[in-house]
Order: structure tokens, then C-alpha cells, then sequence
């Protein structure tokens, strides 16, 4: 599905038509293409007095090959510094008086940023802070940075991410390189999580709050391959997200073994050749679908390090009007699948320690669609399967994550009327539809073993979408 509209604002004759009447903007996104520098520009890091994260952020940062801008070395010069991206540790913010630091860092930098660059603001999670004072603070970052993604415009994207403080207690032996407050997996976390929001790989998530906490997490032996060596699934992988999901994981070093219905089996084997994958033709909804399932991972591969569960389906209608059969359908492939192939591959102890279940939920999950009753609640029990089972499976070393895409193009989305369709692409700060490789970036960085410390988060693929926001 293309967007005509987008195409024709990139224009000569569109752009002054844009101008003229002041219509949507929709900005071209930088998108991650193998062998791209995390960033096209230096970035600017700044930081609260008294932070915790400035020091960790900087050394990740200078050993990701992003040059850090010297501020006051471009303030005496006439040109104004561009950026590819700002960062900021607040974690130094103890009450609201201090959050004047962050007008003080963030406003003359306001148009310094470049299209399709990067806002993201590091905090302390505000249930772990230790006075109520604090707490606000930190809570307070939110506004920020949700406002700073509809302001910048271009494609900026901003973002806020909660770091645990977890070094002195949680390490027995605190790790040399990772100092006095945090785990080695946390710092390895935040670098994955860091690598995937400056990259293209999350041009189309912003407005996102992302938790990092503990877990088990492992840097790659190389960043361009993530993935190298893990055994993922991917649930409904003979089109659309879930084609795009196989090809992106595959391309980042995962051995995919894509599972769709019988009925799509060219498509499926089409994707599953293209990039030297397994086909399994299943339909989840089967009885047996859990153990043959299990049978065929323990068989091939004796384990299943991701467990992706994108596979989905819609049957729209007004609770009024639906019949039990839609309802059933949907809440049947949606949710209660996932959670029946969760428990026999968790029983069978074929997820192993550093496992990963990410699951694909949606916006209508969180902000509720009329006309989808059925779906919209299948959506929101994947964001309840995520909370209840990310603490339950923290001990077992395996995180669990959902995506909450927002409008995608795609061919669910090609059938919806013109004019929703237009308003739904629109209604976002990046004025524009997300693509299907946007989806599977963002479940590719919760996939990789340095997430490890990613669990229990939704993250929302929308283009910071007004719905549910
Ligand atoms: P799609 O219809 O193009 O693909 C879904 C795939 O799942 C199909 O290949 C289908 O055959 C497979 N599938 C359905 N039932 C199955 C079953 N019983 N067993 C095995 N496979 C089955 O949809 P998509 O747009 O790529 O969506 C993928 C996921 O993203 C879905 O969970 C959907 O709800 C979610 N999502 C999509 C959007 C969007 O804008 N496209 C927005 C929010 C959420």
C-alpha cells in the first residue's frame, strides 16, 4: 500500500502546495540500512547536576562510533551545530525545582536538531525513587518528552527511558566496568536500547517510555547481527508485518522458522526460502497446534530462543451486530493461542534462559476502536499476558514484551475506507503510516540477547498516535 499523498508532498509542485495551504507535512523517516552509522551527525549529551547516566551514556555512545559535540567549542563559532540527536540524563533531578535544568539544556537546542534525529531523556523509575519529591520529578519528564515529539517536527523522534538503579544491590560483585550503580546487563541493556532509538531502526516509534530494568543480558560479538545464532519463531509469517518481521530478524543473524495457516503455504515457503528459513504450515487455532508445534522446535533446532506471536486477525463489527463465531475467532488467534503455545514451550523447557517472547498487540488495545470490540480486547489481554508473565518469567532468565502498532500499511489496513484511512494515517507527529519494517525493527531489538533487561514494556509503533495517547 503506498502513500500517495506522502509521495506527492516530497514533490517540487507539492511541497509549495503544502506551504501554501497549510496541509499535513508528512517528512521522509530515516530508515536503518546494514552498515549505517548509528547517526548521521555528533550528538549533544547533557546532564542534571548529580546524574548518574552521562558517564555510562558516554562511554556507550563514543564505542558505538558517535562523536560527542563539544558544546562549548561550537558556541564561539558564528555557524550553528546541527545534531543527529540530544540526549539528556535527568537522573540528577531530585524535586520540581530541578527540572528547570532541563528547559535550560533543551531550549536552545530546539531547532538545532536535524530532520529525522533523536530527543531521548534518561530518568530514574519513579516507583523506585526514594522521596516522593523525586518521584514527581521524575513522573514529570514524561511531559517533556511527549510534548518535545509533537513540537520538533521532521521527523524527530523523542523518547524517555527509565533506567533502574541496580548496581550495588543486585550485583554481588560489582562490576568494574559497569561502576557503582548498575549491572553490566542493565548497561547492556541500555546500550541495545540506545542503539535501536538512535538508529532508523525506530523511525516510526516516538513518545515512547521504555523501561530498563534487570535481567539477563549479553552483548553480540557484532552489533550489525544481533540476532547471530538465535532460533526465533514468527507467528503469521506469510505476509505483511509478519514477512517483513522474518526478513528483518533473518538479516540481523536469527535461523527464522516462519509459521502461517496451510492455506498461505506458497507465500509462507516464498519467505522461508528467501531468506533460509523453515516453513511449519500450522494453524494455531488447531487442538494439537501447541505440542506438534513443540515436536517440530524440539526436533529441529532443541530449543526456541524467540518466541514472536505476530499472527492476527480482525472481524469487525459492532458488539450489537457481532455474532459469537467472530467474537470466539478473534480472542481464540489473538490471545488465547498465544498463551496455549506459551505454556506447553515454557513447560517443555524449550525456551531457555535469555529467551524472548514478544507478542503484537495494538493501539485499539489500549485506546479501544468501535466496530472492534472483540479485537480491541484481544489486543489489551496481550498487554495483560505481558504483565503478568514478565515478572513471573524474570527468575527463568526470559523477558516478555509486547509492540503496540498503530497504522501500518498494510493490506488490513488497505481495506479500511478512504477517508478513516487518510485521517488514521494522519493522526500522528509523524503525519504519516508506519511500515511494515517498522514493526519488525522494534521486535527485533526486544528479540536480541542484549535486551535481556527490556522486559514487561509495551512499546507502541504509531508514530506518537493521538489515539490512546
Ligand atoms: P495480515 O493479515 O497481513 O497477516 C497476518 C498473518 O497471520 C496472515 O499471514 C495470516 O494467515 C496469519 N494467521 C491468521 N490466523 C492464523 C492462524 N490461526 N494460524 C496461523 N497463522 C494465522 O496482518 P498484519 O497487518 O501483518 O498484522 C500482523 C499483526 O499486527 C496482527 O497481530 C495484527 O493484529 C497486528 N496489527 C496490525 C496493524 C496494522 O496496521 N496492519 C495495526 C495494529 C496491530
Amino acid at each position: 500500500m503506498t502513500d500517495r499523498y506522502a509521495s506527492f508532498v516530497q514533490s517540487a509542485s507539492g511541497r509549495a502546495l503544502v506551504k501554501r495551504l497549510g496541509l499535513p507535512d508528512p517528512p521522509r523517516l530515516r530508515r536503518h540500512r546494514p552498515g549505517d552509522a548509528l547517526l548521521p551527525a555528533p550528538a549533544l549529551l547533557g546532564a542534571a547536576t548529580g546524574g548518574r547516566l552521562a558517564e555510562p551514556v558516554a562511554r556507550i555512545l563514543t564505542a558505538a562510533g558517535v562523536e560527542l559535540a563539544d558544546p562549548a567549542a561550537t558556541a564561539s563559532t558564528d555557524t550553528p551545530q546541527r545534531y543527529g540527536a540530544l540526549l539528556f540524563d535527568a537522573t540528577g533531578i531530585t524535586d520540581s525545582t530541578d527540572l528547570r535544568q532541563l528547559y535550560d539544556f533543551f531550549h536552545p537546542q530546539a531547532r538545532a536538531v536535524l530532520p529525522s534525529g533523536r530527543v531521548v531523556v534518561l530518568g530514574s523509575p519513579p516507583q523506585e525513587c526514594p522521596t516522593p519529591r523525586e518521584a514527581t520529578a521524575q513522573r514529570a519528564l514524561e511531559g517533556l518528552v511527549r510534548s518535545i515529539g509533537k513540537e520538533f517536527g521532521r521527523g524527530v523522534t523523542a523518547q524517555l527511558v527509565y533506567v533502574t538503579r541496580d548496581g550495588s544491590t543486585a550485583t554481588a560483585a560489582p562490576d568494574e566496568q559497569a561502576g557503582p550503580d548498575h549491572s553490566a546487563s542493565t548497561l547492556t541493556s541500555l546500550e541495545s536500547t540506545l542503539r535501536f532509538l538512535l538508529s532508523g531502526r525506530s523511525a516510526y516509534v516516538s513518545g515512547q517510555v521504555i523501561r530498563v530494568g534487570t535481567g539477563d543480558a549479553s552483548a553480540p560479538a557484532d552489533w550489525d547481527r544481533p540476532l547471530d545464532g538465535q532460533v526465533v519463531l514468527v507467528t503469521g509469517a506469510a505476509r505483511g508485518i509478519g514477512a517483513a518481521l522474518a526478513r528483518v530478524l533473518a538479516r540481523d543473524g536469527a535461523r527464522v522458522v516462519a509459521l502461517d495457516v496451510p492455506a498461505a503455504g506458497d507465500a509462507l515457503a516464498a519467505v522461508a526460502n528467501d531468506i533460509g528459513g523453515t516453513a511449519v504450515q500450522l494453524d494455531l487455532t488447531a487442538p494439537d497446534a501447541p505440542t506438534r508445534l513443540a515436536d517440530h522446535l524440539a526436533s529441529r533446532h532443541g530449543r526456541v530462543d524467540v518466541v514472536v506471536h505476530n499472527a492476527g486477525i480482525t472481524r469487525d463489527k459492532t458488539l450489537g451486530r457481532m455474532d459469537a463465531d467472530r467474537w470466539d475467532q478473534v480472542i481464540d488467534v489473538n490471545l488465547s493461542s498465544q498463551e496455549r503455545i506459551n505454556d506447553v514451550l515454557l513447560e517443555r523447557k524449550l525456551i531457555p534462559a535469555g529467551g524472548r517472547i514478544v507478542s503484537v498487540s495494538s493501539i485499539a488495545g489500549i485506546a479501544g476502536n468501535r466496530g472492534q470490540t472483540n479485537y480491541a480486547t484481544s489486543k489489551a489481554g496481550v498487554i495483560g499476558l505481558v504483565d503478568s508473565l514478565a515478572p513471573a518469567l524474570r527468575d527463568r532468565g526470559v523477558s516478555v514484551n509486547a509492540v503496540a502498532p498503530g497504522f501500518i500499511e498494510t493490506r488490513l489496513t488497505a481495506r479500511i475506507p478512504l477517508v478513516v484511512r487518510e485521517a488514521g494515517r494522519r493522526m500522528n507527529s509523524l503525519a504519516q503510516g508506519g511500515l511494515p519494517v517498522d514493526v519488525a525493527e522494534t521486535i527485533g531489538w526486544l528479540a536480541w540477547p542484549a535486551s535481556g533487561a527490556v522486559s514487561g514494556n509495551v512499546v507502541r509503533v504509531c508514530g506518537q498516535s493521538l489515539l490512546g495517547a
